[in-house]
């Protein structure tokens, strides 16, 4: 089953004032005595008419198997409920190996039953699957990283259009890469962690972007990083169910990333920057790469601004200065982290390269025993409480 995503307008809340049909640019919207209604087949999702709207009405987005037709809209006299795909309320289980084992081998510092946050929103997970993906077209394909280094990192912006495709911020999706394996099997699955926020990398629009690194003959980082603009793709998903981000705005979030580990952060860091910047919760990223050159986004995390995201940044390469990884800079920052870590609204979040948890918690136990805190019992209760989290690939 493929959804739809159509766009609609409560006629409850629609005060018939039609604003909202002299902004739409391509006429997806008309109405009868009774309602306005907006037509699927016209409506390119724009949102132009959503800001002039006074009253919120047509900022409406369903799931729907099937879309409503205009005259199906006259008829109503509210929105209806149904006819929505799987979501929050009735998850399709996931089916066991190729992508629960992919997820339970990344989680397995943490296991398989720790909770997400207890403020995250509900994802929608396994919507899609490799027997039946939804179809992504390719917006944009950019290398992020510098050109004369050996990690050549590229952010990858999919389009979904009509196509549904729920999402927050700490989930996946599968990229289902064409062709057979040398054996002649249909490609596995290869998880990529979204890196937009969940009102998608533009907001508004039905896309999200993916930060991908080429691995030296890998099918599906390969794969990824030559697509072409207009490129069509198969996905899976979303998947992920409990490494997701806090919605709580006093929810303090420390990340802690290497390499493409960072594509998470990029989205929990946008869902802040739109929508909460007065938050009070703080946003500390620890962050570890050879170079600044091979760093993602280094361009842009640098113009945050400081009251958003305290930016650690750890090279390991960088000649005449002293090697540094992230579990340096975690120590460095050793009162600011206690004083978070003493706090029940403190998130941990790690992510990148499998191996680097050990050291940051190495760290931490180390920041513990300096101010009288106990990580070896600290660390299982944040854990239980869905507020520790490990991703490493
Ligand atoms: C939850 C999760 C999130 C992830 N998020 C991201 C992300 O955001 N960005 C990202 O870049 N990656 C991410 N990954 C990793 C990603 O899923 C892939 O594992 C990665 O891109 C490598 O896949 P590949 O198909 O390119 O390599 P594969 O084809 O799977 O190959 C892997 C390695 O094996 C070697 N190899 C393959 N075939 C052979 C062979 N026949 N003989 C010898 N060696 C061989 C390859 O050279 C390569 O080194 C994530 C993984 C998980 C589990
Ligand atoms: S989203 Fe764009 S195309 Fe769709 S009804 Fe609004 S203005 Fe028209
Ligand atoms: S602009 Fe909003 S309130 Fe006015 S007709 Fe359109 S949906 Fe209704």
């Amino acid at each position: 089953m493929e959804l739809k995503r159509q766009h609609l307008i409560d006629p409850v809340v629609c005060i018939r004032c039609n604003t909202c049909e002299e902004a739409c640019p391509v006429d997806a919207i008309t109405h009868d005595g009774t309602n306005y209604v907006v037509s699927y087949d016209k409506c390119t999702g724009c949102r132009t008419c959503v800001s002039p709207c006074p009253t919120g009405a047509i900022d409406n987005w369903l799931l729907v198997d099937q879309p409503w037709s205009i005259d199906d809209q006259f008829g109503w006299e509210e929105l209806p409920l149904g006819q929505t795909g799987p979501g929050p309320a009735e998850p399709a289980p996931l089916p066991p190996g190729e992508v629960s084992d992919l997820l339970a081998a990344a989680t397995a510092t943490t296991g398989p039953s720790v909770p997400p946050p207890a403020s995250a929103a509900k994802p929608y997970f396994n919507l899609y699957s490799r027997d039946t993906p939804v179809t992504a077209r390719v917006a944009g394909n950019m290398r992020i990283t510098g050109e004369g280094t050996d990690s050549d990192i590229h952010h990858v912006v999919l389009d979904f259009s009509h196509n549904a495709f729920p999402f927050l911020e700490g989930q996946s999706i599968g990229i289902v890469p064409p062709g057979t394996d040398a054996k002649g099997r249909a490609h596995n699955i290869r998880l990529y962690s979204i890196a937009s926020p969940r009102e998608g990398e533009r907001s508004g629009c039905n896309n999200l972007a993916l930060t991908v690194k080429r691995v030296a003959g890998g099918v599906g980082s390969n794969y990824v990083c030559d697509l072409k603009k207009g490129d069509e793709v198969r996905v899976a998903g979303p998947f992920g169910q409990a490494f997701l981000m806090p919605d709580a705005p006093n929810a303090n979030i420390i990340m802690i990333c290497t390499g493409t580990g960072s594509a998470p952060f990029r989205a929990f860091t946008e869902r802040r920057r739109r929508n909460a910047q007065d938050a009070s919760g703080k946003l500390m990223l620890f962050f570890g790469a050879r170079t600044p050159e091979e760093l993602p986004y280094f361009g842009p995390l640098m113009k945050l601004p400081k009251s958003l995201i305290d930016v650690n940044l750890a090279f390991s390469r960088v000649p005449d200065r002293p090697k540094q990884y992230v579990q340096d800079k975690i120590r460095e920052r050793s009162d600011d982290l206690a004083a978070l870590l003493a706090s029940a609204d403190t998130h941990v979040f790690i992510c990148g390269l499998k191996g680097m948890e050990q050291g940051c918690d190495e760290a931490f136990a180390d920041i513990c025993r300096l101010h009288g805190l106990d990580w070896a019992d600290l660390r299982p209760r944040m854990r239980e409480e869905g507020r520790y989290h490990v991703e490493t690939y």
